[in-house]
Formats: C-alpha cells, sequence, structure tokens
C-alpha cells in the first residue's frame, strides 16, 4: 500500500457547516446548531471562573498520565486507578482501541446505524466489518452472536446509540455479556450516559467486576459541556487498559482540558440539572412528533433522530435557511431523518416554527 493506492473507497470525515459559515451564506444573524450533541446550557460555572483565572504553565508539556483527573474519577468510579485511560475526546481511544486490536484476518460486529468511527477506524486496521441492524429501533443482540466467529476481535456497543437514542436494557446486556468469549473486547460507549433517565439503564462500571473483556467508554463532550477541550476516557481491566497505554501517545490530552474536567467533577449538581431539563424538553420534542404525526426514535439522550416529510438533506438545508443546524439522515444511514440536537426552551419553540414550515410545505425550496 502507499498513498496513491491506501484505503481506496474512505472517506475523511466530513463537519456539517460552522455557525459563520450559514450566517454568511444566508445573511442570518442569529443561528443555532444542533447538529453534534453539545450541551446547550455550557459548562459548570465552576469551569467557567477557572478558565477565567486558571494559571496552567503553557510552556510545560501536561501529565501524561492526567495523574489529579485520574484520582477524582478513580474515586467517582470507585475503581483502581490502572483502571481508566484518557483520550483525546473518545474519539481517540476509539482509534486507540482499533489500532491495538483490529488488523486484515480479524472481524469487528457493530450495530448498524450507530456512531460512524467505529467502521471507519476499523476500515483504516483493514479489519472486517459485520453491522447488526437495529430492529425497531433496538440493538438486535441476538444478531450479534449470529454476526461473531473466532476472528471477531472487537465487539462496539452504542449505550444510549448515536443516531437513535435508544438504550440497551440491562438485563439484555448482561445475559449477552456472559454469552461472549472472554478474548473478545466488548466496548460500550456510553457518551451520552448522563442523560439517560430510564430505570432499566444501569452504570456499566459496576459490571466490570464481572466481565473482564469489558471496556467502558465515557466523555466530557456531552452533559458535561466541554467539547472543545477533548476529554474522554475508558475504563476497563487493568491488563487491557495496560495494553491499549502501549498505543497511546504521550501527551494526548492537553493540560487545559485535563484541568477543565477536573473542575467539572466538582459540580455535579450541574450535570443533573442539565439532565432534568434535558429530559423535559425531550418530552416537548416526543409531544411535537405526536402531535404532527411523525415518528421519531425514542432517545435517551440530549438529541432525537426525527421524521421529515422529503430527502433529509432538502430538510437540513431548508432548516439552516431558518436558522438551524442539524444532522442530514443521509450521512448518518438514516434516510428520510434528521438528527437535531435538543436546544434550550427558546431554541426548540423556535425551532418547532421552523419545522411547522418544514412540515406544511410552505417553504420555497431553492
Ligand atoms: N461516541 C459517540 C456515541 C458519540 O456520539 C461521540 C461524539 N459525537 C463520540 C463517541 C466522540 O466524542 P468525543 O470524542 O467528543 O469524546
Amino acid at each position: 500500500m502507499n498513498w496513491k493506492t491506501g484505503l481506496t473507497g474512505m472517506k475523511p470525515y466530513t463537519p456539517g457547516r460552522s455557525i459563520e459559515d450559514v450566517q454568511t451564506l444566508y445573511g442570518l444573524k442569529e443561528v443555532v446548531k444542533l447538529a453534534s450533541n453539545e450541551n446547550p446550557y455550557g459548562c459548570s460555572p465552576a469551569v467557567k471562573a477557572f478558565l477565567e483565572s486558571n494559571t496552567i504553565q503553557h510552556e510545560i508539556y501536561p501529565d501524561g498520565n492526567a495523574g489529579n483527573l485520574r484520582n477524582k474519577l478513580s474515586k467517582k468510579h470507585n475503581v483502581p486507578k490502572e483502571m481508566l485511560l484518557f483520550g483525546n475526546g473518545s474519539d481517540e481511544i476509539i482509534m486507540i482501541i482499533s489500532r491495538a486490536l483490529l488488523g486484515e484476518g480479524s472481524n469487528t460486529v457493530m450495530p448498524s446505524p450507530s456512531f460512524p468511527q467505529y467502521a471507519h477506524n476499523a476500515k483504516i486496521e483493514g479489519a472486517e466489518i459485520r453491522e447488526v441492524p437495529l430492529v425497531n429501533g433496538q440493538h438486535d443482540l441476538n444478531g450479534f452472536m449470529d454476526a461473531m466467529d473466532s476472528n471477531t476481535a472487537v465487539i462496539w456497543l452504542c449505550s444510549p446509540n448515536n443516531p437513535t437514542g435508544n438504550i440497551i436494557p440491562a438485563n439484555e446486556l448482561k445475559t449477552f455479556l456472559k454469552k461472549i468469549p472472554d478474548d473478545i473486547l466488548v466496548v460500550l460507549d456510553e457518551a451520552y450516559y448522563e442523560y439517560v433517565t430510564a430505570s432499566d439503564h444501569i452504570d456499566s462500571v459496576t459490571l466490570l467486576n464481572d466481565f473482564a473483556n469489558v471496556i467502558v467508554l465515557r466523555t466530557f463532550s456531552k452533559a458535561y459541556g466541554l467539547a472543545a477541550f477533548r476529554v474522554g476516557y475508558a475504563i476497563g481491566n487493568p491488563a487491557i487498559i495496560s495494553y491499549l497505554n502501549t498505543v497511546r501517545s504521550p501527551f494526548n490530552n492537553n493540560s487545559f482540558g485535563v484541568a477543565v474536567a477536573e473542575r467539572a467533577l466538582d459540580d455535579e449538581a450541574f450535570i443533573e440539572k442539565c439532565r432534568e431539563l434535558n429530559s423535559e424538553q425531550r418530552n416537548r420534542f416526543k409531544n411535537y412528533a405526536i402531535e404532527n404525526g411523525i415518528h421519531m426514535f425514542d432517545s435517551q439522550t440530549n438529541f432525537v433522530l426525527i421524521e421529515v416529510p422529503d430527502d433529509a438533506d432538502d430538510a437540513a438545508e431548508s432548516l439552516l435557511r431558518h436558522g438551524f443546524i442539524v444532522r442530514s439522515g443521509n450521512v448518518l444511514g438514516t434516510p428520510g431523518y434528521v438528527r437535531v440536537t435538543i436546544g434550550t426552551e427558546a431554541q426548540n419553540s423556535n425551532f418547532f416554527k421552523a419545522f411547522d414550515l418544514l412540515l406544511n410545505s410552505q417553504e420555497i425550496r431553492i
């Protein structure tokens, strides 16, 4: 393989339009980004205060061990420090896992649709990708069993799942994990864990005592409101973490990110408040979908996957003209739907007005 022949057929990640681009394109003063599931309430005031007064020494490399953050998370999750691995966002941890465990001759099993980085990294590593379609918006765990074989190295589960928002009920998850051979790594990506309000969802970290081949991914990018700082982490048994550490680059987290993540952990009340506000607003979306007779996947996250009357790209473009950036289902593997981050009360009220226009076809398409 060389740079001319390598990775044919692969596309780099294409980011959605930026707020500034849309402002310029449509001459809009206010544009709301509801495309990447960030926290519309920002971050904890404690983090903001820290950012204004911080004394980080920028000429010094970051602590490659993220020592203080490690201590705090070890206490929070009640796990030994050796069970934690930090990444430049959980994106990087997905890359590290793929690099460490996938390659030609191996295969990896994942839900579809789901977070595209699992398949993207598997492709880079040359592993075979086995996608198991959701059934009625739920993970088909029997389908996972059928897809696995002796060459399966990694299984990806995303709970709640992006882009559908569904969770894997706790009992189903445990029954499934009992059947998985312990040389297969099961990754439980829980980027949206903090938003879950359903009672049949457990803190998967508690499963780690029983299942040594499970690794849980969490992030500061979503409910903690720190997407710009790129801090994600994995919790897993020390042998797995130690192996993954061999692939990690020495200073993969920056000092600012680690420091703000530490401050954010001091304010769990902020997370609870965001969970509550998000859940109220999620209910508004549910009611809106019911009132208008449109399908929406049952979400436990801070986004919804909602049906649109026409082509998803056209719908996304129409919403864009009204100042809302959403993600078209055509790029998520869910044609006929758009994924919308749940905003604040005011943002959502305005969003529903823009969506009403779409539904009533008052919109003149370009
Ligand atoms: N997992 C899932 C399911 C996600 O939706 C995302 C972000 N969109 C990530 C992982 C990566 O998040 P980050 O790298 O910001 O931690």
